[in-house]
């Protein structure tokens, strides 16, 4: 995917020559040593992995609440919030005309479970929507495979979300998708699925690429394969959780927000280092490294740790509705839920007035490799209040090639990031922050 690419500002807008020196600092601070990397792995090592409705991810948040205030944060408070609880439980997927060949899958969340033994069926290979629909009478009865390989996320991801709506339209009993994600090595990817109201919602699960390619190969050269697929999967009734906020406060103009945030909450499999541990941590470390050079901006920064994005954005929900008559006052939103592997850049959306602004603000990262703005910011979390309060958008936007290869898999864990990369992004928002909270206007919508 071609991004666009502002053109770069000069290099040195003589605006900025107030903040040269605090960006400076804030950049040597950030990269002195591996302080935001070391955190992460406290995170991802101490709770594990973090899925909405589980005691893993309680506990983080209230781990992330009182170290924020020993940080040196202001108003540190969660903001209670109800999330969906989706449970697992076991599960498996084989193949079992000879040879017998236990599959590595995943569920998809909020799949509802087989009846106990499992659901046994040949498999109907297809590679998109309308070949499906091209051979209904061969759905009814089969379990589906959706085959498409993966371009980009937006384009494949599809399958994961509608797969099992449009296959159970056609009388299917179950489907399997290819893992959204570049060949990896036998990993499936879980995320959710979505049913539709008033058709029946069938079990779902991810197959890894090796897996769904030897079932495409054995079916094209006319052999009946034949699968068992069992899954404990189950939805309980909601609980309570929460989004965790910690802010600097603004010297001159506190009720002008600058909002950075990324989310705590992850799907049960790896620990959600990448997805999306790390941009806690990184929007998180740029107020730290505020609090710790005593660094006050004109507005307040305030760092939302998001909970329940990936099941149901609830979190984000809640937050909009809480703050609703205070959404003007969100002046700009940055989410990081894209990784931070290199090389990385930092997407906007907003005004030509703000962009030019941003762009001049970026001359500040030359030395980060992150100068040039391209086009497209915004986040799941941060969209519902920007777009209430009209708010520029930022996101933090790692390596996708890199980020896709794990996301949601067993394989998201905080030795596949480095301490630099961890750094780098949490130097850069911090420098974006900390102008765009301090400029005498506010930035423009
Ligand atoms: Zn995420």
């Amino acid at each position: 995917m071609a991004a666009t690419v502002y053109a770069q500002s000069p290099s040195r807008p003589s605006w900025l020559d107030p903040y040269r020196e605090t960006a400076a600092k804030l950049i040597h601070e950030s990269s002195r040593d591996d302080f935001a990397w070391r955190r992460l792995a406290e995170l991802t090592d101490t709770f594990g992995h973090r899925l909405s409705g589980s005691e893993n991810l309680e506990r983080a948040i209230t781990w992330a609440e009182a170290t924020m205030k020993r940080d040196g944060l202001q108003n540190v408070r969660t903001e209670p919030v109800m999330v969906p609880k989706w449970v697992r439980g076991r599960e498996s997927a084989e193949i079992l005309n000879p040879p017998h060949h236990p599959m590595a899958m995943l569920g998809l969340g909020g799949s509802v479970g087989t009846p106990a033994g499992g659901i046994e069926a040949d498999v109907l290979t297809v590679s998109s929507f309308d070949e499906v629909r091209s051979r209904a009478a061969d759905a009814r009865g089969r379990i589906v495979l959706f085959n498409a390989p993966f371009t980009t996320y937006s384009d494949t991801v599809t399958y994961r979300t509608n797969g099992a709506r449009v296959a159970s339209q056609l009388g299917a009993l179950a489907v399997l998708v290819r893992g959204v994600g570049p060949a990896g090595l036998r990993t499936p990817h879980t995320g959710s699925v979505q049913y539709g109201q008033g058709i029946p919602p069938i079990p779902a699960a991810s197959i890894s690429t090796e897996d769904a390619d030897r079932i495409a190969r054995l079916s094209a050269a006319g052999t009946r394969v034949r699968v068992r697929l069992a899954m404990e999967a189950r939805t309980e009734p909601d609980v309570e959780s929460a989004n965790v906020v910690g802010e600097i406060r603004g010297r001159e103009r506190p009720d002008e927000i600058v909002l950075l945030g990324g989310h705590i909450d992850s799907w049960d499999v790896g620990t959600g280092a990448s997805d999306d541990g790390v941009g806690c941590i990184v929007t998180w470390e740029a107020a730290r490294l505020m609090a710790k050079l005593g660094i006050a901006p004109r507005r307040t920064i305030r760092i939302v740790l998001w909970t329940n994005e990936e099941n149901g954005l609830r979190g984000a929900t809640a937050y909009a509705a809480r703050h609703a008559a205070h959404a003007s006052n969100h002046v700009f939103a940055l989410e990081s839920d894209s990784g931070v592997f290199d090389p990385a850049s930092l997407g906007f959306s907003g005004s030509a007035a703000a962009r030019s602004i941003v762009r001049d603000i970026g001359s500040l990262l030359t030395q980060l490799g992150l100068s040039d703005i391209v086009a497209g910011g915004g986040g799941a979390d941060i969209g519902p209040i920007a777009q209430a309060g009209n708010a520029p958008m930022m996101a933090y936007l790692g390596n996708p090639t890199r980020y896709f290869a794990i996301h949601h898999t067993p394989a998201d864990t905080v030795e596949r990031i480095t301490s630099q990369e961890v750094s780098k992004a949490a130097a850069a928002i911090a420098v974006m922050a900390y102008v765009i909270a301090d400029i005498p206007e506010r930035l423009p919508r």
